[in-house]
Formats: C-alpha cells, structure tokens, sequence
C-alpha cells in the first residue's frame, strides 16, 4: 500500500513511522509511505503556506494553494486512491474505518494546522475528513499517524499472526478477552485455571464469555451492533439480572 502525507511538519511523521512494526513494514516494502513538506508546494519565494483569516479572528488559516499544488503533484487516480483531510469535523475513526482504508491502493493525508484549512481545499481535492476523536489537537500529524498505524498492521504480514487482527477488539464487535503470561502466580494473583488446562474448547468458550462480559461492563453500546448467539443474549440478560 502506498500513503503520502502532506505537512509542514515531514519529520514528526516520518521518524516515529520508521520504529517498531510500522518502520518494518516500510522496510518489507509492504507500506510505502511519503511525507511531503507543504512549504515545497507554497507557490511563492517566501515558502509561506498561512495568512491571516477573511472576515477577521484570531489566528492564521492555511491557504488553499500549497495544499492544492501538492496533491497535484502527487499524480493520483482518484479511482484507487482516496484524499484524506485530518479534522475535527470529520468523521470519527474506527476499526471498521481502518479496515475499508487497509483495502484500498493508496491513501494520501492532509495535515492542517494553526485555525484550519481554506475551506475550499476540501471542496477541489479532498474525498472525506476523518477525525480521530472529540478534541482539538495542534495539528493534523497525530490523527495521520493514528491512520497510518493502524491501516498498516491490518495489511498482509505486518504482524507475525494474521490471526491477531481477527480476534481483537472490534473486530467482531467485541472487546478481546483478558490476556496472560509466566509466571502462573504474580502478586498473589493467579492465572485463571482454564487457560492452563491445554483443552482448546474450554479456553476458546471462556474467552469467548470473559469478551461478552468485558464489553457489557465497559463499552455496552458495541452489543448493539454485535453477533451473538441466543445462548449469549441470555448470557448477558442473565449478568443484568443479578447486577440489578
Ligand atoms: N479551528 C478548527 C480546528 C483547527 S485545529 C476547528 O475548530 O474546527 C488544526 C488542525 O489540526 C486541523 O486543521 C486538523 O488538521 C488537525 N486536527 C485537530 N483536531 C483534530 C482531530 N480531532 N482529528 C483530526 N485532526 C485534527
């Protein structure tokens, strides 16, 4: 998969994505990723990419024409490639997002910063504003990074089990069952039997169970949207009940 990522700030995304799984990624050539330094697309001597807001406020705005120029650049078929605007306003990442993104070719990230974009960079060359949550951040860097991270580990050998990414949180509605490792007892506090016992059954029912019961206590609005069994929903009707 190719990403491009547009920011004046190329460093704060290129060096962190070049650590841990993601920076092995790039160098298995399973992600290629480019980060571009707007002010290289400013269009003017003075390299600026900012000026002060029409209609008067505080801050600058950053202007359309850098962000234009370098997503022109970039040589996209808009048929296989989505532009990606990072803000506030757009809508809320998730799993099932990262999922559709991990499916396509290429990706390119446009970072804002200061008080936003010149509203009609969204308008000539954006696809969809993502979000990575209800906050204000400085910049768009972070949310990239957020995507980056976690498009690139759904992609075909990125993380050394490809089954990892199936029966984690999310992936089918759920959070992911409670994890362990040596030793047996830390603390006082012990390893749940089951998982010990080598029966494959048992241990898949129980994490099955401790995941349903995790998600109603902590994130009750994923069941919603979850696949259970009928044995399951009584499960939880069952929990409810003695909680009452
Ligand atoms: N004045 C704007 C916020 C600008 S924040 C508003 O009120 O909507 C500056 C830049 O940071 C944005 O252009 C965007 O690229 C990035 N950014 C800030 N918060 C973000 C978030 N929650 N998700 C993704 N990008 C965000």
């Amino acid at each position: 998969m190719r990403i491009d990522v547009i920011t004046i700030f190329p460093e704060m995304v290129d060096l962190p994505l070049n650590m841990s799984i993601i920076g092995k990624a790039r160098a298995k050539g399973i992600l290629d990723l480019f980060v571009h330094n707007l002010r290289d697309f400013s269009g003017n001597k003075h390299y600026s990419v900012d000026d002060t807001p029409y209609g008067g406020g505080p801050g600058m705005v950053m202007k359309a024409e850098p962000f234009f120029n370098a997503v022109k650049s970039l040589d996209i078929d808009r048929n296989n490639c989505r532009v990606i605007l990072m803000s506030p306003q757009g809508t809320t990442f998730n799993q099932a997002k990262a999922k559709q993104l991990a499916g396509l070719k290429r990706i390119a990230i446009l970072c804002g910063h200061y008080e936003g974009i010149d509203e009609r960079v969204k308008e000539l060359v954006v696809d969809e504003e993502i979000s990575i949550g209800d906050y204000v951040l400085t910049g768009g860097e972070l949310g990239a990074m957020v995507i980056i991270d976690a498009v690139t580990r759904l992609l075909p050998n990125v993380l050394g089990h490809d089954e990892s990414t199936i029966e984690e949180s999310f992936s089918d509605g759920l959070l992911e069952y409670p994890h362990y490792t040596k030793p047996r007892e830390f603390q006082g506090l012990k390893v749940p039997e089951v998982l010990l016992s080598g029966n494959h059954a048992n241990i898949d029912k129980w994490r099955r169970k401790e995941s349903i019961i995790r998600t109603l206590h902590k994130r009750p609005d994923l069941l919603n949207d979850a696949s259970l069994s009928k044995t399951e929903q009584e499960l939880i009707e069952k929990i409810l009940k003695d909680e009452e």
